[in-house]
């Protein structure tokens, strides 16, 4: 998990540029007279992670927003908002998936609080971060949080220890002669119970520990091969290991919670596959 600035997009100012780019039509009528309603939003969305905000509506007939329904406001988001230049400016703040650090600079943009629920929130800057396709199609839910518990952790606007402290870790287990690797989710004891079980509400809804198990058996697989052909030069394991420890330099950077940083690191040492 990283942080990602908040975008410096002007709510009101963008619904008036969607309006203006929309030819004369019902929907812009509705637009035009709710545009207001709409921009005044982004006040209770801010409440997000202390008080927990129920759905306007439920059916996308509705009038959500004065007088747009939340058919208009997909609409919105389909057929405006992702043929706009805030599109890729929000996209484009993130240089690695905010969520699972994949170093793909992300595709798509995702809805924290799902527009197939929060139709309200369709367009809303803030409910908008950049996500990548494993993330997208790997469990991200569309259900509303029942709870501030399952509150997913927001980019934008959550607190730093989700992003500076270590809380993924990994386990090696080997049992019959297989080796298994299990990613888990174990925070610092000092952070609040809520914090706790949101972040593993959130680890494991966003399938997470398999994305991360996937992504360290090629690793593995890899580093088995390379080790090999180094300790074949006559390297010693000293030169591996500094040699390896630069390799997640990069990834260290970015995130305490890497997890090639979580791999290399687990057990207080790095991990060196067939070293004796
Ligand atoms: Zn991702």
């Amino acid at each position: 998990m990283i942080q990602l600035p908040i975008p410096n997009i002007d709510y009101a100012e963008m619904i008036d540029e969607l309006e203006f780019s929309m030819q004369a039509c019902e929907k812009k009528n509705r637009l035009s007279q709710s545009k207001k309603e709409l921009s005044d939003l982004q006040s209770s969305y801010e409440n997000l992670l202390t008080s927990l905000l129920p759905p306007i509506a439920d059916n996308k007939n509705d009038n959500v927003v004065g007088t747009l329904t939340g058919k208009n406001l997909k609409w919105l988001y389909t057929q405006k908002l992702q043929k706009s230049k805030y599109y890729k400016q929000i996209r484009k703040q993130a240089k690695v998936c905010p969520f699972c650090l994949n170093m793909d600079r992300p595709k798509t943009l995702d809805h924290v609080l799902p527009k197939s629920v929060y139709f309200e929130y369709s367009i809303l800057p803030l409910n908008l971060v950049p996500m990548c396709r494993d993330c997208n199609s790997g469990g991200k839910g569309t259900s509303r949080p029942d709870n501030l518990d399952e509150m997913t952790i927001h980019p934008y606007m959550d607190a730093s220890c989700f992003f500076e402290d270590q809380w993924v870790q990994v386990r090696f287990t080997t049992v019959e002669d297989v080796n298994t690797i299990q990613y888990y989710v174990e925070p610092p004891v000092e952070w609040s119970e809520r914090n706790k079980l949101r972040a593993k509400n959130f680890f494991y809804g966003m399938n997470l520990h398999e994305i991360f198990l996937d992504r360290a058996n090629h690793e593995i697989a890899n580093l088995k091969a390379s080790v090999i052909a180094m300790r074949n030069k006559n390297m010693s394991y000293e030169d591996i290991h500094d040699l390896l420890e630069t390799q997640i330099t990069k990834e260290s950077s970015i995130s305490p919670n890497h997890w090639k940083v979580t791999l290399y690191r687990s057990s207080g040492k790095l991990f060196m596959p067939v070293a004796s």
